[in-house]
């Protein structure tokens, strides 16, 4: 953050102001630990706060500190849209452009409260007052620290705040294993055990809780995996009716898209899940190295994220969405081919 940031935020927090936090839709350990986090400490300096996700989180979130106070758009829209139009300061955490708070989207866009922007995606909008992005970081949660120090109120994170920081750069880092998480993440993870995240539960709370239909559907995804030949690509499909014979809820599927990135000499991985509600395939990208995903899934899968871990969708069927991204795979050739 730079000095001039860190003035403007310290001047967006004199008084008592109403602000309201959101997360991107279908919101993640990283989105939810760090908008909690950030609740948790502004409600803690006596500001009004509201957590808005645009729509529900998973339910191995739903342990998390004051979890329970956060209002869903989707459920509760007339509600929603008064508390941002009355908010004098509107934070948006871990994502870099207003559309991926789904529907939420216009009452952020006509909202005059002052916006900033804390996320680690690439090409971040402009749409902030302050916008304080960097895309080397492993997660948002480790950016809120960060902006809790350089605030100069790092004495007041406490064990929740420490245990919903802790959760995000976990999830984010795939347990801490991932090329963005470096030496200062660790310190800051042991900060933060310091500071009360029992590291332990955490881990429990959100990796031993799986139902057994959850099971069941990492069974169907990994009978479904499939190796392109030549290209180091592995791909898994779920259709709905698979999802629905496992009893599929939010978040079931969570982490399958690594198994296929599991697979010794695998660069590229993609998991493509049909969702006929939507009526679209939400996919998501893993890749290893230097192949990125974000730039695939924006140009050819109306997506984005970063280099090694992106998403995006299709409106095809989910026969025709694998045929078209098989079809794409040669053009990559060069990176992908051995
Ligand atoms: P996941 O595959 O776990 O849903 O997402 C991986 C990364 O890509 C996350 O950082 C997420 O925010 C981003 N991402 C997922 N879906 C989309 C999408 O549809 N559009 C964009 N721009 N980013 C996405
Ligand atoms: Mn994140």
């Amino acid at each position: 953050m730079t000095n001039e940031d860190i003035s403007k935020i310290k001047e967006l927090l004199e008084g008592k102001k109403k602000i309201v936090i959101v997360p991107h839709k279908g919101p993640d350990g990283d989105a939810m630990g760090s908008t909690l986090a950030l609740k948790i400490l502004l409600e803690g300096l006596g500001h009004y706060v509201n957590l808005i996700a645009p729509n529900d989180y998973p339910n191995f979130l739903k342990w998390m500190p004051y979890e329970k106070e956060t209002l869903l758009y989707d459920r509760d829209t007339e509600k929603c849209e008064k508390i941002i139009a009355e908010a004098d300061v509107i934070f948006t955490l871990d994502f870099n452009h207003l559309s991926r708070a789904g529907d939420m989207y216009k009452p952020l866009q006509e909202a005059t409260a002052a916006f900033v922007m804390i996320d680690h995606h690439q090409q971040p909008d402009d749409y902030a007052d302050v916008t304080y992005s960097d895309v080397t970081m492993c997660s948002t949660c480790q950016m809120v620290y960060h902006f809790i120090e350089n605030i100069g109120l790092a004495q007041k994170i406490t064990p929740q705040i420490a245990t919903c920081l802790y959760t995000g750069i976990m999830t984010d880092t795939g347990s801490f294993r991932y090329r963005s998480t470096t030496s200062l993440t660790h310190r800051v993870i042991a900060d933060l055990i310091e500071k009360g995240a029992d590291n332990t539960s955490i881990h429990e709370n959100v990796f031993d809780t799986s139902s057994y239909g959850q099971l069941q559907l990492l069974g169907c995804a990994l009978q479904n995996l499939r190796v392109v030949e030549g290209l180091r690509t592995a791909y898994i499909t779920l259709s709905q009716e698979e999802l629905d014979r496992h009893n599929f809820k939010k978040g079931d599927t969570e982490g399958f898209v690594n198994y296929g990135l599991s697979l010794e000499g695998i660069v590229f991985a993609a998991i493509f899940i049909e969702n006929e509600a939507e009526k679209i395939v939400k996919i998501s990208f893993r890749s290893k190295g230097t192949f990125s995903v974000n730039e695939f899934a924006r140009r050819y899968f109306e997506g984005g994220g970063h280099t090694n871990a992106a998403g995006g969708k299709s409106d095809l069927s989910l026969q025709e969405t694998v045929e078209r991204f098989i079809s794409i795979l040669p053009t990559y050739k060069t990176n992908l081919a051995l």
